[in-house]
């Protein structure tokens, strides 16, 4: 059932305006006794059907609540350092089907790509549209968030001092000793961090910063990966040794 998210919390009778209000009547041509699952800003869920259409906006009426949570048990931050074209994009959708909850890019030493600040914006914005079309089509019950573009250092510096309950990891091509797998296995914590450098890699400056700031470097294997596939991989790697991708329980 096609699926829609509400900035408001879910009750008997709701409209929806905007946006959506436009996709369902215009587009996908709705019907009033139509059915549609809507999901609201707390992670709950119901069946709705609707009942009346006005030019701009969709009356809806709860059938039920759908006893749902699509939601891992651990909470994922993806740290994407700006890859070249729209690969971004495919990142974000990638992340939201396997459930991350936080998409911070980054922009670091060796990033091909740099948006001024208007153009940054409407990349963000970009970004989240990706992220809220894959959480409706993937069944989401939270959408995740891409924050806005900030420097790599800085980021890691915040990261580091600020969030003690975290464990974050940077995934380094040059990395010889650590595997991802010999992280997560000491890590107890409900909350990840992951890094992921651009095409051309971190630079020697960056992997040192972290390394001072005790972030330690993790290796995703011998290979050298594509850096949406390795982003795609360490999230999945997280997920299914610490969140839900091993299976429904
Ligand atoms: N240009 C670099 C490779 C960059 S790959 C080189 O030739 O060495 C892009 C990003 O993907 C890296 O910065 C890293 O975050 C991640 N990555 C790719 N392969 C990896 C591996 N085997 N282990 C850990 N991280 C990897």
């Amino acid at each position: 059932m096609r699926r829609i998210f509400i900035s408001d919390l879910l009750k008997e009778n709701i409209t929806i305006t905007g946006a959506d209000a436009h996709h369902l009547s215009r587009v996908m041509r709705a019907k009033a006794g139509d059915h549609i699952v809507v999901a609201d800003d707390e992670g709950r869920v119901g069946e709705y059907v609707m009942t009346g259409f006005t030019e701009d906006s969709v009356a809806m009426e709860l059938v039920n609540y759908i006893d749902e949570n699509t939601e891992s048990p651990v909470e994922i931050i993806l740290a994407q350092c700006l890859p070249k074209g729209d690969k971004l994009e495919l990142i974000t959708q990638k992340a939201t089907e396997l459930g991350i909850n936080t998409i911070v890019p980054l922009s670091s030493d060796n990033c091909v790509v740099r948006y001024d600040a208007k153009k940054a914006r409407v990349k963000q914005e970009k970004w989240q549209k990706n992220a809220n079309e894959a959480g409706k089509q993937c069944g989401r019950s939270c959408l995740p968030t891409v924050q806005e573009i900030q420097p790599l250092q800085k980021w890691l510096e915040e990261m580091a001092t600020q969030q003690e309950d975290i464990a974050i990891c940077m995934c380094y091509e040059n990395e010889e000793q650590t595997g991802i797998k010999e992280f997560l296995a000491s890590s107890g914590q409900k909350r990840f961090a992951v890094v992921i450098g651009p095409e051309g890699g971190f630079s020697l400056a960056e992997a040192e910063k972290a390394r001072q700031l005790g972030i330690p470097s993790v290796s995703l294997g011998t290979r050298i990966l594509r850096a949406e596939t390795a982003a795609i991989s360490a999230m999945t790697i997280i997920q299914y040794e610490k969140g839900d991708l091993g299976g429904r329980s």
